[in-house]
């Protein structure tokens, strides 16, 4: 059963209820273990902030689905407006806007939580069932030729006159249209979202759903937490309304994603017993390039994703050495990001395009033939959250390891831009700097200046803010997912990650929620 914000405000009545697990936040991390708990005959509520919407609310119009769907409508950026935070807030959480690249966690980064951060009961032999159940539930297959379009064509072409590695991107769908409006919802259920996944599983698994119900605040006895106290949302506006709904539970699993989770815990007041809570964020910073090729690219046709490269996603040090979230300004050769073809809607497009006036109106003009690519930085440098005067703030350091992996990435995009024909390469920055040969790409990105307000960065991918460990002195979850302190509350969402996985998250969270599932399970009487 589903309960929405617009039934409970026209009732106008606070609301109680009980159940053995409350899972609050319906994207990956939540509906997965969700489904999971209620099919072994839990009682379940679900708890989301955003609206319930199904395919015909997705009408493909970006500028609608940015208001109804995105977090802060598409508006929120790091404190110092450096980079824009992209989240879901809906139910079905971020994967309602993913392009669906599904790939399993690489063992050696599972390996390095295992060695240098400590992580047990995660290792790749142990998650193996895991991911083979969840790409059979999402119907996980390699993108083939028929999804690739043609900024993907070009992206595998110059990969391989390039000797870089490249591979098909595992997706996530199922009957795909090609429609390219992965990022607006899927209009079709083609793309394996968990809004048509573990969500509807979850519901006909008998758990309730709670949508427009933003959780606010718990209330303990001793180290349990007993109570989950919630707002109900007015949609017109995000505000909250009337009724208040009380959720009593054995067990609680808060699974609101990285930017919600730590934010949720610090408004608890943990922050003086769990010093780790809301440090250690990991954002993937976005870097994109923008080519003009004189043939039309159209890049916002069929899916986002059907080829990326794989050549750069683990950084190259000078000799041996290995460096972790450290600095390693010396050691630095190359590398540290996956990079990807883009893609973005006109209308996205307009935004991130550099200039104002008659020169952004030329290149609008030239959309068509615009191409671009775009790197998920493995960030090095952590950033950090603090909830202050209740407003969220948050950092991300540009410089450091995170700078040059970010000038790396603008070098390699601009190469292969070139390799494939690009006319023109624009890094999109506020200077609009622009190349028309590969002579000028080293002094351009040497030249280009990494500062806020300065270049467009996305951040969809945030991870860290509440990471594993073995203590309370630097972690906020044990290996159980289970709050340091607390007996029955869980944390089951990207947070708990103690560094990014080095490719798109989804299946490491949808596996890592299937051992908090376990561990949830075990907890209960
Ligand atoms: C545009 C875009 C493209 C992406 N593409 C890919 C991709 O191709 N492959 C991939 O692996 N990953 C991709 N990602 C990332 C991936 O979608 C997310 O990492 C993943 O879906 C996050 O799952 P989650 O459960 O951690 O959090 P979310 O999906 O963010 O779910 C958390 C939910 O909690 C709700 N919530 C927050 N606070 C509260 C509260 N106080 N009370 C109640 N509910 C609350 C939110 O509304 C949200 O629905 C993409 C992300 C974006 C934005």
């Amino acid at each position: 059963m589903i309960r929405q914000g617009a039934e409970l405000l026209r009732e106008g009545r606070d609301v109680s209820e009980s159940a053995d697990v409350c899972v609050i936040g319906s994207g990956c991390g939540g509906a997965s273990l969700a489904a999971w708990l209620a099919e072994q005959g839990r009682s379940v509520v679900l708890v989301e902030q955003g609206g319930y919407y199904t395919k015909e609310d997705f009408d493909q119009r970006e500028v609608n689905m940015l208001a109804k769907i995105d977090g802060g409508r598409g508006l929120h950026a790091s404190e110092d407006v450096s980079v824009s935070l992209t989240y879901g807030n809906n139910v079905g959480g971020a994967s309602v806007h993913y392009w669906a690249d599904s790939y399993r966690t690489p063992p050696d980064r599972l390996l390095e939580w295992r060695d240098e951060f400590g992580i047990q009961g995660h290792s790749a032999e142990a998650l193996a069932p895991h991911f083979a159940e969840i790409e059979r539930d999402l119907n996980v297959f390699p993108a083939t030729d028929a999804y690739a379009n043609k900024m993907n064509v070009l992206v595998e072409r110059g990969a391989r006159a390039l000797g870089w590695h490249v591979e098909r991107v595992p997706q996530a769908r199922k009957a795909c249209r090609a429609s390219g409006h992965c990022m607006q919802g899927c209009s079709y259920d083609a793309k394996q979202s968990q809004l048509v996944t573990y969500v509807p599983r979850a519901l006909a698994a008998g758990a309730l759903l709670y949508a427009d119900l933003r959780a606010e605040r718990f209330e303990f006895r001793g180290r349990r937490a007993d109570t989950l106290v919630g707002r109900v949302l007015d949609r017109a506006t995000g505000r909250p309304g009337g009724p208040v709904v009380r959720i009593q539970a054995r067990a609680f699993v808060v699974s609101v994603g990285g930017y919600g989770t730590p934010d949720l815990l610090l408004r608890q007041g943990l922050k003086d017993s769990l010093p780790a809570l809301g440090e250690h964020l990991f954002v993937n910073p976005c870097p994109m390039a923008h080519a003009l090729f004189d043939e039309d690219i159209i890049q916002w046709r069929n899916i986002p994703a059907a080829w990326g490269i794989e050549e750069f996603r683990l950084a190259r040090y000078q000799g041996a050495r290995r460096v972790f979230g450290r600095p390693a300004t010396s050691a630095y050769v190359e590398g540290g990001y996956l990079f990807m073809p883009n893609q973005l809607q006109p209308a996205m497009l307009a935004a991130v395009l550099p200039g104002f006036g008659r020169k952004h109106g030329e290149l609008m003009r030239k959309l068509s033939k615009l191409g671009g690519t775009i790197c998920w930085i493995d960030d090095v440098e952590p950033g950090r959250m603090r909830v202050d005067s209740g407003r969220r703030r948050i950092e991300i350091p540009l410089s450091g390891g995170n700078g040059e992996r970010l000038r790396d990435a603008w070098k390699k995009q601009a190469e292969l831009l070139f390799a494939v024909g690009a006319k023109q390469v624009l890094f999109g920055d506020a200077e609009d700097t622009r190349i028309e040969s590969p002579s000028q790409i080293e002094a351009a990105v040497r030249q280009l200046s990494i500062r806020p307000d300065r270049n467009v960065l996305a951040a969809p991918h945030p991870s860290g803010g509440a990471r594993m460990g073995s203590s309370a002195r630097d972690s906020v979850v044990g290996y159980d997912h289970r709050v340091h302190g607390t007996d029955n509350l869980f944390v089951s969402d990207p947070s708990v990650f103690p560094s990014p996985p080095s490719v798109d998250p989804s299946l490491t969270i949808l596996a890592f929620s299937r051992v908090a599932a376990g561990a949830v399970a075990a907890a209960l009487p």
